[in-house]
């Protein structure tokens, strides 16, 4: 039998809030304003999980900075479980060689997908790469990965909300929160 969703309903618990989330997104983006004055910012943010917090970190920062956007997809993998194979399902729009490029994560986990997108982007010659994340969860990190910005460090939990899905819904939540435990253990 399918599930029907309940958007609200099927959150056990929120985890970020919205005001923690939007006070973040202020801070962040007056650091990264003042630490890449003068400078050729680029940011580059990962569909589709980064939407959100691409759309509100841009317009915390105060200084002139250029978009792009990347979709990849890690094949293999389950509905909460990384595979770590990443596969370009859209790539940078325009050349990135010699500006500042900052990648606009929603989540590190394993940070397989990272690694595979740092060494990707690392080849066409930025003159810096630097990463921001709105969450961390450094439990289950197999590869070492330098985060610059950071938003939270979260616990080994399987969060859904701003921009991060189950079975592709929860997207549009404006907060970071965990699913009921009956919702995982039934088919989307
Ligand atoms: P990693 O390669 O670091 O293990 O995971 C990267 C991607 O897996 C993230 O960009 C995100 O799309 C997905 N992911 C990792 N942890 C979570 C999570 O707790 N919730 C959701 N919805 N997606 C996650």
């Amino acid at each position: 039998m399918t599930r029907r969703v309940d958007l609200h309903g099927d959150i056990g618990e929120i985890l970020v809030s919205e005001d923690e989330i939007q006070s973040k997104v202020v801070e962040l983006g007056r650091r990264i304003s003042v630490d890449y004055a003068e400078r050729q910012l680029t940011l580059v943010s990962v569909l589709k999980g980064s939407l959100p917090f691409m759309a509100d970190l841009m317009r915390a920062i105060s200084i002139p900075v250029r978009i792009d956007l990347m979709e990849v997809s890690s094949y293999g993998g389950t509905a909460t479980e990384s595979s770590g194979l990443v596969r370009i399902l859209k790539d940078l729009s325009a050349t990135i060689e010699g500006d500042d490029v900052l990648i606009v994560e929603d989540i590190i986990d394993t940070g397989l997908t990272l690694n595979y997108l740092i060494r990707y982007l690392r080849g066409k010659n930025p003159a810096t790469l630097r990463i921001c994340t709105l969450l961390d969860k450094p439990a289950r990190r197999l590869v070492d990965i330098p985060v610059d910005y950071i938003g939270f460090t979260i616990p080994d939990q399987f969060v859904v909300g701003y921009g991060l899905d189950y079975g592709e819904v929860y997207r549009n939540l404006r907060f970071v929160g965990v699913l009921k435990p009956e919702v995982y253990s039934e088919p989307a």
